[in-house]
């Protein structure tokens, strides 16, 4: 295509063409404009009007937002995963020649971005990057671009494993080199919904030797010189409160991937995707933003270490012995603001002065906290604050030179204190004396001229005047003053005194601006060499505030301390579910005891829909994970072991109502947390296997439970509506039967939510489909059927009626054939005939479709004989 363009657009396609993957904002004087294929999507995105530039059809698509707007625009695309270059004039329009120069200032992307309204207050933004190494090798490197965080790791797997550790993150963009494997490209934009960057350059050794010199893992140091360089490369300016990587090692926490998470509710509640009905929600009561963030990273990743585990305990129940002081502590930590984030915006180059009074504010706070911590007299608070700079000095600074109500502008003056700096006070004080002399001008001339209505106005064209009314005119001496401008119904007038003093005044305030706006800038500086000390701070604080939180939450809601022991066993009594006991009247919620250990590590769970085997089975989840993070928990009584993973798992069908998970995804996620368990893992199974037909669902989850059992040997819970299951218990040395226990009273179901040895008895499905008021017709149809079935009656012969009752309802009661062996149980102990499971058997292994009519008659004939009485 040899289409002429003009220069500008030329310049447009040659800068465009370096910004592939992101919306061009084409500075155009006011308005950031858009072209081609950028404007056709934007347009749509954004809800602006398509216009072109140009005529005809050879114009070139454009729209365009407003630059004092551009914000809000540029915000709805980041948060939908999009990147948008910002490209700027670069030198003044008026001084340019030919098309002004223009260049891209900042790229904004979903990871890197600083911006308040799209990271909430107590959110983290991690933007990671994978190298991927010889082996299976891969580097894993995470920064928070708000508070400065910067973690690294290599690990050796596969891509689903790079994809569990990923994970725990919930990062918003993943920068990787462009020969990353296309697989692992479409796995991570899929199952982490992720903005993908490519970055195939690593920083420099020397841009990146302050961050990344002490790390040693070469793997790890490449994904972290990749994730630099992307940095530079985006942001375009300075990383000062980017702090040291710090190397981790995965099995330093506890494992929870992401399907577990999710289903635990652990940050946000399944379907709502909110906050409230989160673990998150229960524990959350810290005082500041940086607690709040803090708090979400424990749930994210629990520990594994006992002794700091222990240290937390130990400090949490010391702030809840001192509830004078901790209501004490908690007003203190109410008044500071978010020194994280501060820290990161100095070092950005984008904080005002407002900011700086917040920083000062929170710094003025810090010794009243230290103060209280210190008296708490805890071994684990005090070492909390050791070697913690209280940034007093920085405090001082702020307060000496910040006023106490400044303006959000920065380059207008009036931000800093009279005294702070002698030009400035002199500066100061010639337009205050200025103005003195300007009032007393006005008196004096009222005087000498009687006119009481003279007065002397400003404006920012004419500077200042003396102003007469009309009516006034005609008194005034001949020559007294010189006129400038003539109004309806005032004439304005100047002197050669008061233009002199103007000239004053004006060069005052012009260097005033100057200097506090240079002022500032150097107090910026200043504020810059404190941006560790303040991290630091900010580390100290915020956990001070969880243990606070958890102190808190565990007087309202009566929590226990745990006791945690590696390899140890879980005897939890009356445990509870610290979500739904909040969400159900208070006293309602039934505490059950959960007991695993070597004898018993595995408990089968049996009871009726909705009788609270999920509850049963979250609660030592959410009970270990609380744990593990240092927090009390709802139960009377609890020994931990500590667990190095947490695996849950749940049957399709439960989780169908979300429209996103399949029986494949089922089996793939059962696969990962059967190959990655271990000895001291804890799996919850909650109906695995109900995504396929019944007898291949049961095989299944038999073969599941086996595995576990004689394989891996975690401790575990397993609910199943496979009541065929239940005998495995016989087999299965570890294992145990146990069901939720519901009561039947007047042909309803009632459910008592308490977990007692054995098995259930029976199913209730129909009765809950009686609860959920299903047509009268059609439960006592269902009932009918039921008896049938329990009667020994086969499907067969009532087939075109099964579809009437709940699929698996029927399955749990029709019990043909064995899976577990020789023997086979029903309900009425009956056993089939060899003859008759041949039979079932030959049945189940027909294939349909390769079968001729004649042949179909042959075998039924065949069959019927071998079953008939003679
Ligand atoms: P299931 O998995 O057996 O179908 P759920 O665990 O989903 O049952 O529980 C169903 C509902 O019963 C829960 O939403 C909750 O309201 C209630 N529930 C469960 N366990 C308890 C309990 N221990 N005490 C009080 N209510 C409970
Ligand atoms: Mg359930």
């Amino acid at each position: 295509m040899a289409v002429k363009q003009t220069p500008m657009i030329e310049q447009y396609l040659s800068i465009k063409a370096q910004y592939e993957d992101a919306f061009l904002f084409f500075r155009l004087g006011d308005f950031y404009e858009l072209f081609f294929d950028d404007a056709k999507k934007a347009a749509k995105e954004l809800e602006i009007t398509l216009t072109s530039r140009g005529k005809g059809e050879e114009g070139i698509p454009m729209c365009g937002v407003p630059h004092h707007s551009a914000e809000q625009y540029i915000t709805q695309l980041i948060k939908r995963g999009y990147k948008v270059a910002i490209c700027e004039q670069t030198e003044d329009p008026s001084q340019a020649k030919g098309v002004v120069r223009r260049e891209v200032v900042q790229v904004i992307t979903p990871g890197t971005v600083m911006n308040g309204n799209i990271v909430a207050d107590k959110d983290n933004n991690y933007l990671i990057s994978i190298t991927p190494y010889e082996n299976g090798l891969f580097g894993i490197a995470a920064v928070e671009m708000t508070t400065g965080e910067f973690l690294v790791t290599s690990i050796t797997g596969e891509l689903e494993d790079v994809l569990f550790e990923v994970s725990s993150f919930r990062p918003r963009e993943i920068v990787l080199p462009e020969f990353f494997p296309q697989e692992g490209q479409a796995l991570f934009q899929q199952r982490l919904g992720v903005t993908l960057s490519h970055e195939s350059e690593l920083a420099s050794e020397e841009a990146s030797e302050s961050l990344v010199g002490e790390i040693e893992d070469r793997c790890a140091k490449e994904a972290c010189r990749r994730l630099i360089r992307y940095l530079h490369r985006t942001t375009k300016r300075s990383l000062d409160h980017i702090q040291k990587a710090v190397f981790y090692l995965p099995h330093e926490y506890m494992g929870i991937d992401v399907h577990s998470k999710r289903n635990l509710e652990l940050i946000e509640s399944l379907r709502e995707k909110k906050k409230q009905g989160s673990l998150l929600w229960i524990l959350d009561e810290t005082q500041t933003a940086m607690g709040g963030r803090l708090l979400k990273q424990w749930i994210e990743r629990p520990l594994v270490s006992k002794s700091v585990i222990e240290q937390r305990h130990g400090f949490v129940e010391t702030l809840l012995d001192q509830f004078f002081a901790r209501e004490t502590l908690r007003e203190q930590l109410h008044g500071v603001y978010d020194l994280e984030r501060l820290s990161g915006k100095v070092a950005f180059g984008n904080v005002n002065a407002r900011e700086m009074l917040q920083l000062k504010r929170s710094l003025q706070a810090v010794p009243e906290i230290f103060e209280t911590v210190k008296n708490m007299n805890n071994g684990y608070g005090t070492t909390l604050l050791e070697n913690i700079d209280d940034c007093h000095e920085l405090c001082e600074l702020l307060a000496d030179s910040i006023v106490d109500d400044p303006p959000v502008s920065i380059t207008e003056g009036n931000l800093i204190r009279d005294g702070y700096h002698p030009e400035l006070d002199q500066y100061r004080d010639a337009m205050r004396n200025g103005k003195t002399w300007i009032a007393s001008l006005e008196q004096k001339e009222r005087q000498e001229t009687g006119i009481k209505s003279l007065k002397i106005g400003f404006n920012k064209v004419f500077g200042y005047y003396i102003e007469v009314t009309r009516a006034n005119i005609a008194h005034l001496p001949e020559g007294r003053y010189e006129r400038k401008q003539t109004l309806a119904n005032a004439e304005r007038y100047i002197t050669e005194e008061l233009k002199e003093k103007e000239v004053l005044i004006l060069e005052a305030e012009e260097k005033s601006e100057k200097l506090e706006y240079e002022l500032f800038m150097e107090i910026r500086e200043k504020v810059k060499k404190f941006i560790r000390p303040l991290q630091q701070l900010a580390s100290a604080i915020s956990t001070i505030d969880v243990l606070q939180s958890f102190a808190e939450v565990a007087e309202q809601y009566h929590y226990v301390k745990p006791n945690v022991a590696i390899g140890g066993n879980v005897h939890i009594v009356d445990g509870r579910h610290p979500v739904v006991e909040r969400m159900i009247d208070e006293g309602d919620y039934v505490a059950n005891d959960i007991i695993l250990d070597d004898k018993n590590s595995m408990l089968l769970i049996t009871g009726p829909n909705m009788a609270g085997k999920s509850t049963y089975m979250r609660q030592l989840a959410l009970i270990s994970i609380m744990a593990q993070i240092g927090s009390f928990v709802p139960a009377k009584e609890a020994e931990l072991p500590i667990f190095d993973q947490i695996f849950t798992r749940i049957g399709a069908a439960d989780d169908l109502a979300q429209g996103q998970s399949t029986f494949m995804v089922e089996m793939l996620e059962t696969k990962h947390a059967v190959t990655r368990a271990t000895k001291n893992s804890l799996l919850l199974l909650d109906e695995i296997g109900r995504g396929t037909s019944t007898y291949d669902g049961m095989a299944l989850a038999q073969s599941i439970v086996e595995f576990i059992h004689n394989e891996i040997g975690a401790k575990t819970l397993f609910s199943t509506h496979y009541h065929e299951l239940t005998i495995l218990a016989d087999q299965l040395p570890l294992l145990k039967n146990v069901h939720v226990s519901a009561m039947e009273e007047n042909g309803k179901v009632v459910f008592l939510h308490k977990v007692v040895d054995g098995a259930a008895d029976r199913s209730y499905g129909i009765y809950v489909a009686e609860l959920a008021e299903l047509p009268e017709e059609l439960i006592s149809r269902a009932k009918t059927i039921l008896k049938d079935f329990e009667q020994g009656d086969q499907l067969a012969n009532k087939g075109s009626n099964v579809n009437y009752v709940e699929e698996a309802s029927i399955k749990e009661e029709v019990r043909q054939m064995t899976l577990f062996g020789e023997e086979f149980i029903s309900s009425d102990e009956k056993k089939l005939s060899n003859k008759e499971k041949a039979v079932i058997e030959k049945l189940q292994s027909l294939n349909l479709l390769h079968i001729t009519p004649i042949e179909a008659i042959t075998l039924l004939d065949e069959l019927q004989r071998k079953v008939t009485k003679k």
